[in-house]
């Protein structure tokens, strides 16, 4: 069996014991007029070499049966690392939720401040959002529940915004990120604003001091630029033969500086979080300047063919595909008369 591996090669400015996001001096956000946001390479990036080590700004677990499931990470955002049921999980003194336990007792106490932002919203709300809205929409309410936290312990610090060099990881690069209830169905945009009114909107349980509409907007925000977070790579292309797939979500979390990367069916970043929840991008081809650096949205194991890959993404990311792969593959304009044709009926 074949087997693509990809060294990353780890530039010697990379401290990974100081918990701080880190970009390759290589790779710079540009604005593109149509595309908005993105990263290029400024200079030759070799292949292997890490070009990001981003630090979420929130996570969620998102497993099936967190009692049983080891999967589950532990919800203190400085550790994230898996909570094995072997090792023993502590669980909240409130008693809120299943799916919030910890590494130890000392991750549990180091998250007091931002788990208690939560704490109250999850025990009034988690379980009637689940019954009745159904897991995707809980996640993306507590996903934002999340963020809110941590601006609350931002604001509660009043944390400086890092140092220049290095990428934002604060609330004011979460405002900035592309989120517009443009981009959505109106009756998207519908359901939402009543998720909003209904279960975001500052209150003795959720204290933000934001009104509803930049609870929308999040919403938008929060659509437009998460990642799930899965055990093996994204974005290999060609995949290995035979194919391995990124294996089974386990998380949901937001990254202030790899939401910046745009997608392409043939990207030369492959992504994986690394076993603390950080985002690292890593290139999987020689990138040479003033190219774009891309990662792929989705597993390239799944939706092979063009009409699929632009369907999933139409409907999961709101747009067309225009990348080199898929315009390559885009049939001739002579087929494409042809196929949209009507079909000749014969039963005359
Ligand atoms: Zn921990
Ligand atoms: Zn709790
Ligand atoms: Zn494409």
């Amino acid at each position: 069996m074949s087997q693509v591996v990809y060294l990353t090669v780890e530039p010697e400015t990379v401290d990974r014991t100081k918990k701080q996001s880190w970009i390759h001096p290589h790779l710079i956000e540009s604005v593109d007029p149509v595309k908005g946001r993105q990263f290029r390479a400024c200079h030759h990036i070799p292949k292997g070499a890490c070009l990001l080590i981003d630090l979420p700004y929130a996570v969620i677990p998102v497993v099936d049966e967190p009692e049983v499931n080891d999967h589950l990470i532990c919800n203190n955002p400085a550790c994230n690392r898996r909570a094995p049921r072997e090792k023993g999980r502590y669980s909240c003194l409130n008693a809120c939720m299943q799916d919030v336990v910890w590494c130890s007792s000392t991750c549990r106490d180091a998250d007091k401040s931002r788990h208690g932002f939560e704490c109250t919203w999850l025990k009034k709300y988690a379980e009637s959002i689940r019954s009745k809205r159904g897991e995707y929409d809980f996640g993306m309410l507590w996903l934002i529940v999340r963020l809110l936290a941590f601006r609350h312990v931002e604001l509660q610090k009043n944390a400086p915004t890092g140092s220049k060099s290095l990428p934002k990881h604060s609330w004011e690069a979460i405002d900035s990120l592309c989120g517009s209830s443009g981009t959505w169905s109106h009756d998207q945009v519908k359901v939402w604003t009543t998720l909003a009114k209904k279960y975001l909107k500052n209150s003795p349980a959720l204290p933000h001091g934001l009104n509803t509409d930049r609870m929308l907007h999040l919403i938008c925000q929060e659509e437009a630029n998460s990642f799930g977070l899965y055990p093996r790579e994204t974005g290999h292309y060609p995949p290995p033969n035979p194919p391995i797939d990124r294996g089974e979500q386990f998380a949901a979390a937001v990254y202030p500086t790899a939401a910046i990367a745009n997608h392409s069916c043939v990207p030369n970043i492959i992504h994986k979080p690394d076993d603390e929840g950080r985002m690292v991008f890593t290139a999987s081809r020689d990138i040479f300047p003033g190219q774009e650096c891309c990662i792929s949205y989705f597993d390239l194991t799944k939706h092979i063919e063009l009409d699929s890959r632009r369907a999933h993404l139409r409907k999961s990311f709101r747009f067309l595909c225009r990348c080199d792969r898929c315009v390559s593959e885009e049939p001739t304009e002579e087929a494409s008369e042809w196929s949209a044709m009507p079909l000749m009926d014969d039963s005359i």
